[in-house]
């Protein structure tokens, strides 16, 4: 039995531990008032375990912990090529746990074991290693003043950096977040979403085994309301920074007006737009489509699930995005064959229907997907393709967040690029075409932080990703992440 085998996940899945408690200051920690919440499996419906539900007290004593490993330099002022090194060790570790890690993701959100297996863990893994590798490559400046001065200027790490996450890559966004803000010498406190509290809490344990001193990283598992609430509200964290929803992104920038004036970083939603054009290869067009809205369910802040495509090839497209897309295998996300599994819970499984609803009701027609009958349980949504759509209706503008396309006609360029940046999201954005000019023409034209050409969602470590307009600001991965976890400090020396 290997990895490939339904029998060889539901085995390790038997004996799996789960962790459940906080993370603070080097111990694992009940909630101060012993209040917990329940994390559910969504393929089944059925509850994990209880975690630990952080009190406004525990957020006060994680940062606490945090100010004070910050301020006695124990990593701030480590050797880089020492932080370096921890940062290795977890990535090993990381990687030794590969499918634990991976089982958990699975069980905690419902996405594909492959998926988690094959690319969350050792994405997690990759990240804190290639932020790892950065600590010890980064150079300060000496300013071009006269002969009788010399101003240095020098990067430092920021103080307590909190990290407020969503449930659809858990372990993946918070390496994205910690790896960078601890390769900075920053501590950090970090809160999982209710849903997806697993991972988090199992690489807290990993990162007191790789030797990082005690407060430099604390988990909060808790409610948003709550525990998020207090970091974002804390007179003492330095910085915030944040991936999930544009409404709650919003609410960090009053707590941070309201509090200490945290500097506050926000990668929110979208509804990243495809644009189709008549020379590209449809086919390869269409199967990547299908990637860029069905993987991982379409619970991806950069899904592109607005699907734009010049009205001449509409129908070949149609038909082969539905050829495609009915090769997919919706099923239990324990089973290594299955490429869609279940949606984060119940609930939002009910939203993503409703919006399917809305669609039918608005005039769009189903291509791919039924309508809902109203009698659906649990957390399953079949993909789902809308043709017949126009820009205005609600499953055209409003995000999804699951396996929901919206196809739309349009006639030439200018229209595209017009139907394209009609949004107050702009993440990202895909262009098919063969035509080099209008490749780079396009591309210029598109409001969104990464444009991939004749290819989908393209992402790697080396380059940033992040929005413009409601998507957010600030970048997340590549040495540009750094500049949101780092000070700059002028030192002027009068010689
Ligand atoms: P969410 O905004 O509901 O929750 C995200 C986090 O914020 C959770 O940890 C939650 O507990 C916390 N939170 C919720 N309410 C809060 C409050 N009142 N005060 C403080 N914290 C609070 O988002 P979600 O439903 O978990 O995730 C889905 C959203 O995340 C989508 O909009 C998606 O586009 C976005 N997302 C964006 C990116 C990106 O990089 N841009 C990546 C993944 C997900």
């Amino acid at each position: 039995m290997t990895e490939h085998d339904l029998s060889y996940w539901r085995d390790l899945s038997a004996k799996l531990v789960l962790p459940h408690d906080a993370f603070i200051d080097g111990a694992a920690t009940a909630a101060s008032d012993g209040a917990t919440l329940v994390t559910s499996n969504p393929a089944t419906g059925q509850p994990l375990t209880a975690v630990a539900a952080c009190s406004v007290d525990d957020v006060d004593r994680a940062v606490a912990a945090a100010r004070t490993s910050f301020e006695s330099g124990v990593w701030s002022r480590l050797a880089p090529a020492q932080r370096k090194a921890t940062l290795q060790r977890l990535a090993a570790l990381i990687r030794q746990h590969r499918e634990e890690l991976a089982l958990l993701e699975t069980l905690d959100t419902g996405k594909p074991i492959r998926d988690a297996y094959e690319l969350d863990i050792p994405g997690a893994a990759g990240c804190f290693e290639w932020y790892a590798e950065a600590t010890d490559k980064l150079y300060g400046e000496v300013a071009p003043t006269d002969g009788d001065n010399l101003a240095t200027i020098t990067r430092e790490p920021i103080g307590v950096v909190a990290a407020v996450i969503p449930w659809n890559f858990p372990l993946d966004i918070t390496a994205w977040k910690l790896a960078p803000a601890l390769a900075a010498g920053n501590s950090v406190i970090l809160k999982p979403a209710e849903q997806s509290p697993l991972s988090a809490l199992r690489l807290a344990q990993l990162a007191k085994e790789a030797g990082f001193p005690d407060g430099v990283i604390n988990v909060l598992p808790g409610h948003g309301h709550v525990t998020g609430q207090a970091l974002g509200l804390h007179p003492d964290v330095d910085c915030l920074t944040f991936t999930g929803s544009t409404a709650t992104g919003k609410r960090f920038l009053d707590y941070s007006s309201r509090s200490n004036m945290k500097q506050v970083w926000l990668e929110c939603g979208g509804k990243s737009p495809n644009l189709i054009f008549a020379d590209s290869d449809i086919d390869a067009a269409a199967r990547a489509a299908v990637q860029g809205i069905y993987f991982n369910q379409g619970e991806v802040c950069s899904a592109n699930s607005r699907i734009l495509v010049q009205r001449d090839i509409r129908p070949a497209f149609v038909d082969a995005f539905v050829a495609a897309a009915s090769r997919l295998v919706v099923g239990d996300p324990l089973d290594p064959a299955t490429d869609v599994g279940a949606l984060i819970d119940s609930e939002h499984a009910a939203k993503v229907r409703g919006y399917i609803a809305r669609g039918i009701e608005e005039g769009a027609s189903l291509a791919m997907g039924t309508a809902p009958s109203g009698d659906e349980q649990g957390a399953f949504v079949a993909p789902t393709l809308f043709v017949d759509v126009a820009p205005k209706m609600t499953i055209a503008h409003e995000e999804i967040f699951g396996p929901v396309a919206a196809l739309i006609d349009f006639t030439d360029e200018d229209e595209a690029v017009a139907i394209a940046n009609d949004s107050i999201y702009g993440l990202a954005a895909s262009v098919w075409t063969t035509d080099l000019s209008r490749a780079h023409r396009v591309s210029r034209r598109l409001r969104a932080g990464t444009v991939s050409v004749n290819t989908v969602d393209a992402i790697d470590f080396t380059t940033p990703f992040g929005g413009y307009k409601q998507s957010g600001f600030g970048r997340d991965l590549s040495l540009h992440a750094l500049d949101k976890f780092t000070q700059l400090k002028t030192t002027w020396i009068r010689l």
